[in-house]
């Protein structure tokens, strides 16, 4: 039996590995586009690799069905992921909000044991070999090379990834193949990524990073916040809290980032602090009045806002409105959303393959017998913190399990 597995990133070697467990007389090939596979796993975590996330749940993922991720979550679990690494060799290091890198902190260790594993079983790895186009007769498939080269398999797993990124190798190929073979590719757009704002509210600030709380408002409502240092741009905001809250922005309108900036009091109690701090203060300006409370130019930028507009303004003259103004200001900075940065910048797809056009429970393809996909192509991102590379190996391992075990059915 002859697997291919297109795609030698995070959920083609999971499930190359995965295929040669459960079936080691099968021959198993990945065929990768790029001069060496996992080159993506060395970019994930600022190059520590957050590979995992031990609050895991069908919540942290969005696409048109999450639940679709359910089963994969239930058979291959974050226990089952540290498991599998602790094997190879990857001690796991919990840090904030459950997010678990290797414990030496380095990703190449994470690619490393994956690429020996490979060794190990026998995987055969074909390098710079770029798949075009899969075709399927029989049951048989085919897979054709850009070179016009072809090579059969009896199960192939296409585990090409999205569009995030494409310097590390996934270039949106794996989605023309899976169209040309009549499956359904949903809307497309970057995720986990910096986001484009009206920069007027901002404007002075670019360049600076300031702690505060995020939240994400969608008609007034607030559907995500996240809070930690952002960082002001010329297009807009980017920082940890930002990528966060932008797993939840494709395809929404009308959307606008609130910033709290001094969110541990409330409202009356920054009043408070505020008429404390004029009383403090009397005789001296605007200049002075936001020192050693907020940044200088966000302090500045505020005042503005809130109608005051030389700074050469007495603190003397500041009355009950214009504090509750400020105060107003400093809890809830509003900023219109209007867009995106492009995949190049991403880490991640949001949209993919119509996940109701594959099993939840085999990863095969209810079109085309024989065919599996993994990780990124299926319309399925998760939040930041390793919700996405948990999902590649989850659904890689099905892929690589099912992929084997229904061949081996045929033959008994
Ligand atoms: C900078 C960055 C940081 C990230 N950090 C994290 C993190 O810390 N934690 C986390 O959970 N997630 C992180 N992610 C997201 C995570 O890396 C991806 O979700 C995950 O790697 C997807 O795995 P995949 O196997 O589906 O696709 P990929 O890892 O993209 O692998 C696809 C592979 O297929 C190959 N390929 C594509 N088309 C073809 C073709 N036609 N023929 C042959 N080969 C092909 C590509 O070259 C590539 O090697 C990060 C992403 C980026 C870009």
């Amino acid at each position: 039996m002859t697997v291919l597995i297109i795609g030698g990133g995070a959920s083609g070697l999971m499930a190359a590995i995965t295929a040669k467990k459960f079936a080691p007389s099968a021959q198993v090939i990945i065929a990768e586009r790029l001069d060496r596979v996992g080159k993506k796993i060395l970019a994930t975590g600022n190059g520590r690799c957050n590979f995992s996330n031990i609050n895991t749940k069908p919540v942290n993922y969005y696409g048109k069905d999450p639940s679709f991720v359910n089963n994969a979550l239930k058979e291959f679990t974050v226990s089952d992921t540290v498991n599998f690494f602790n094997e190879l060799g990857i001690f796991p290091r919990e840090e904030r909000e459950g997010r678990l890198y290797p414990y030496s902190l380095q990703a190449s260790a994470v690619l490393d044991a994956l690429r020996i594993k490979c060794d190990m079983l026998g995987i055969e790895t074909l390098l710079n070999k770029n798949v075009k186009e899969i075709s399927a007769k029989k049951g048989r498939l085919r897979a054709v090379f850009d070179n016009g080269e072809r090579l059969g398999a009896d199960s192939m797993i296409l585990a090409a990834g999205g569009c995030a990124s494409p310097a590390l190798g996934s270039d949106g190929s794996g989605f023309e193949i899976l169209k040309k073979l009549g499956h359904t590719i949903t809307p497309l757009s970057p995720a986990l990524v910096q986001v484009k704002t009206d920069i007027k509210p901002i404007k002075g600030l670019s360049g600076i990073k300031i702690d505060a709380m995020a939240a994400l408002i969608q008609n007034d409502k607030v559907i995500a916040s996240d809070s930690g240092e952002i960082l002001f741009t010329d297009y807009g905001l980017s920082g940890p809290p930002i990528f966060q809250l932008s797993a939840q922005m494709p395809f929404k309108k009308g959307l606008c980032i609130a910033l709290d900036f001094m969110s541990e009091y409330s409202l009356r109690q920054v009043y408070d602090i505020l008429e404390g701090r004029k009383n403090s203060l009397l005789g001296l300006t605007m200049e002075n009045f936001f020192g050693g409370l907020l940044n200088k130019r966000l302090g500045n930028l505020i005042a503005r806002a809130a109608g005051i507009e030389k700074l050469s303004f007495k603190v003397d003259d500041l009355d009950r409105d214009m504090l509750w103004r400020i105060s107003r200001l400093i809890k809830e900075y509003k900023i219109e959303v209007t867009g995106l940065n492009g995949f190049k910048n991403a880490q991640v797809t949001a949209g993919g393959a119509l996940t109701d056009q594959f099993s939840p429970f085999t990863m095969q393809s209810k079109f085309v017998e024989n065919l599996y996909c993994c990780g990124e192509i299926l319309d399925i991102h998760g939040d930041c913190g390793g919700y996405n590379l948990q999902w590649a190996w989850s659904s890689g391992y099905l892929a690589g399990k099912n992929a084997v075990l229904k061949k081996e059915m045929e033959t008994i």
